[in-house]
């Protein structure tokens, strides 16, 4: 709950969380709609999201890293967890011991697992990870020939399905979209019979020939726009509220902020709130947002602070020290918030501070 002292109250809602993951799987492109919960669920905390959306019957996870699937196997013990960055040297017997499944990355990773294997004389779990254009992990062509070649090399494992990622499912008229999808196809024909993925929230957008049989959303669930340019399909998850610590009125002329970027043009009331770049409001913000009072747009001015930004709050001067103002919520949503600052909303949640007291709303 949110205290008498909190300078910013983040809300997450679950509800829309789970209507989201509702709504992937009511597209009806692939037979089963996983979630991706790296990086603590895109910063609204994987345990209580992948919580709620195993009750709402999610079966697969994927994490980025060896401790964000531990630290997932307590909270589902029956869930199928995958590992995106691979298996990490020295983490086998680990990832054996909590039914960790590693998305295989290399055929060193493939050997690794296979050893651990035949060590435990049981079959392990995985998937295989195929390079077809983002060349950071999976599977190169040259280690897809030699795979090819010799499927024996896969002897112990208990092969779930084979993936790949996209690199430009947001950009649907991308050419790249179909030349990765034949060359994922061309791959498999020549590798065992398994089941396949390569859509992410942004490839669930592109038509039945990109569903395979598991897809990958992550952003969409969370409410970012995993169709950029066209409107949101998805329902916004989360809303970031301010404390005004301080209002105070300044003539022309005077300035807001470190290196006095923002001049004031006229006598101006500035509100300043307790949340700066330390709590993942970035720096790139600095006279690029807004924020929201009662519906009505504040712009910020000035730097963004550590602790600290401030807005132009003259043509409301009903504010007062106490109030709150909407960071993130109905009135600007988490890509409008990127997009003033540079970037994307996948970052803009990843970013989501520490120091923000955290209200979850139920599924
Ligand atoms: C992060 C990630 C996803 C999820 O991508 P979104 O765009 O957030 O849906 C899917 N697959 C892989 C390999 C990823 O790294």
């Amino acid at each position: 709950m949110a205290t008498d002292t909190a300078p910013a109250v983040l809300t997450i809602d679950l509800g829309a969380i789970v209507a989201n993951w509702r709504a992937l799987n009511a597209l009806g492109m692939t037979h089963e709609t996983a979630a991706v919960v790296k990086a603590d669920a895109y910063g609204l905390g994987a345990a209580p999201v992948a919580r709620a959306l195993a009750d709402a019957g999610c079966r697969t996870f994927f994490v980025a890293t060896a401790g964000e699937a531990f630290s997932l196997r307590n909270t589902l013990p029956d869930a199928t967890i995958i590992v995106l960055g691979g298996l990490f040297q020295g983490a086998e017997a680990d990832y054996a011991a909590h039914a960790i499944v590693p998305a295989l990355s290399s055929l060193a990773e493939i050997a690794a697992w296979t050893t651990e294997a035949r060590r435990l004389g049981r079959p392990l779990p995985a998937i295989v990870h195929l390079d077809t254009g983002m060349s950071r992990l999976g599977l190169d062509a040259r280690e897809c020939d030699i795979l090819s070649r010799n499927h024996a090399l896969l002897d112990g494992l208990d092969l779930r399905f084979f993936m790949s990622h996209l690199v430009s499912a947001e950009v649907a008229d991308d050419p790249l979209n179909q030349a990765q999808r034949s060359r994922f196809l061309a791959r498999l024909a020549r590798l065992p019979k398994r089941p396949a993925s390569l859509a992410n929230s942004s490839g669930m957008f592109l038509g039945p020939d990109f569903g395979f049989d598991l897809a990958r959303p992550g952003a969409a669930l969370y409410g970012v726009n995993p169709t950029p340019g066209r409107p949101n399909p998805m329902r916004p998850t989360v809303s970031l509220r301010a404390r005004v610590l301080s209002v105070r009125d300044i003539p022309a002329g005077a300035t807001a902020g470190y290196n006095a970027t923002w001049t004031a043009a006229r006598d101006s009331r500035i509100a300043t709130i307790g949340v700066g770049y330390a709590d993942g409001w970035s720096r790139a913000h600095s006279n690029a947002a807004m924020a929201y009072f009662d519906g009505h747009p504040l712009p910020l001015v000035g730097r963004v602070s550590m602790d600290l930004t401030t807005f132009d709050a003259t043509d409301r001067p009903e504010i007062q020290p106490g109030d709150w103002l909407e960071l993130l919520g109905p009135n600007r949503g988490v890509d409008a918030a990127a997009a003033a600052a540079g970037t994307i909303g996948y970052e803009i949640l990843t970013a989501l501070g520490a120091r923000y007291d955290r209200v979850y709303s139920p599924a």
